[in-house]
């Protein structure tokens, strides 16, 4: 076999890609169960490991084929028990996961593209501009690592029981890929997490948001920040593409297709001082969400350096939270964790090549 030939990402097919590349070669369709187990139950790198595989298919598979993930080329742990990787990609960019340990649970906080397009004002993120969407095999490929390494981490071995999208880049916007990956997320014989415990999380994209209701059960977190569209303007650019109105209509809709699993909505509102902080912003917040069923994450601002903004008072974040509680909803408080090593929410950056590309792809947004 010549070198040049590409050969393809084992880590790139979904359950289904992968019993249709055996069929199209005259295998059975359960090979494929058998190789999804392998790779992303016991994480093998390699196809000399599948020992239930024939010796001619694995040669072929070796011929053919790679498992190639993300390689971890930094790993740092915060005081506080969270591990951010810095992960590079075969094209030399560079992308953040970040892992959260808690007494009852292990969450991954998983990226979807090299930077982000949306240009949030309060992000660091859109601070590196946008470079491309990562592949399948670069998004499941975070969780992949991440097992592997934490299962090498001699202080103890922690699981990863929840994933949340809510990395660097908005999953939206790279939904073919954050679907598939998402699909293995939830695979019984993949890595078998309950639709509960994944959270997609969204600036509010609403053509995808609608495609996505009618294609996968997952838990909804949506980035509201702000109660009226004159604010949401300034924070979330996207907002002047999609209002209030309309994204609060399309996710009663998300909603209605109901399933067991979509029981609420969980609406992100980062505390930014003096910006969206008032008890007027919080009146109106109750107001707007009436009816919906709905949980409310209050997220401390984490700044990062030369950003205009500060974060909340604890104070104004309790006052804040009260109202919103009197009104009879459910408000929780993100813990800030990891941002001794810029890890917390709105900390990540990566390292993007090429900045220069969000122009097109905001273009590509409009149409
Ligand atoms: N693009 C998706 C995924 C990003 S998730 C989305 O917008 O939902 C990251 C979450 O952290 C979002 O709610 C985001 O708005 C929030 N965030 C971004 N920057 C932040 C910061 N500096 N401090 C706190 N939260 C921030």
């Amino acid at each position: 076999m010549s070198d040049t030939v590409k050969k393809v990402n084992l880590l790139d097919f979904s359950h289904e890609g992968l019993k249709a590349y055996f069929t199209s070669m005259g295998e059975k369709p359960f090979r494929a169960t058998q190789i999804i187990k392998w790779l992303h139950q016991l994480n093998v790198d390699s196809v000399d490991q599948m020992t239930n595989i024939s010796k001619p298919l694995r040669q072929f598979l070796t011929d053919h084929t790679v498992i190639r993930a993300p390689e971890i080329v930094m790993e740092q742990q915060s005081s506080d028990g969270t591990y951010k990787w810095l992960l590079r990609l075969d094209d030399g960019n560079a992308i953040e996961t970040v892992f959260i340990p808690e007494d009852d649970r292990g969450t991954l906080c998983v990226s979807s593209q090299v930077g982000c397009a949306l240009d949030c004002t309060f992000c660091s993120t859109a601070r590196q501009g946008f470079n491309r969407n990562l592949t399948t095999a670069e998004i499941i490929g975070q969780l992949w690592v991440a097992k592997r390494a934490l299962q090498a981490d001699p202080k103890g071995a922690r699981v990863v029981s929840n994933v949340v999208m809510m990395g660097m880049g908005e999953p939206l916007l790279n939904f073919d890929n954050v679907i598939s990956a998402l699909r293995l997320m939830m695979d019984d014989n993949a890595y078998g997490l309950s639709k509960r415990r994944v959270t997609l999380s969204t600036s509010g994209v609403l053509p995808a948001l609608d495609r996505l209701a009618d294609t996968l059960d997952v838990s909804l977190a949506v980035s509201l920040h702000a109660p009226n569209d004159e604010l949401r303007d300034q924070l979330v650019p996207l907002n002047r593409k999609y209002p209030i109105k309309d994204l609060l209509t399309m996710c009663r809709q998300f909603l209605n297709k109901k399933t067991t699993e979509r029981n609420h909505i969980t609406w992100e509102y980062v505390m930014l001082d003096g910006i969206n902080d008032s008890d007027e912003n919080a009146h109106q917040l109750a107001k707007i969400l009436k009816g919906i069923p709905s949980k409310i994450n209050l997220i401390p601002f984490n700044p990062f350096p030369e950003t205009r903004y500060k974060r909340s008072s604890n104070n104004r974040i309790h006052r804040f939270r009260d109202i919103l509680a009197e009104a009879g909803y459910t408000v929780i408080t993100r813990k800030t964790r990891g941002d001794d090593i810029d890890a917390a929410c709105g900390q990540l950056a990566g390292q993007v090549n090429d900045k220069s590309r969000r122009e097109i792809h905001f273009a590509r947004i409009e149409r």
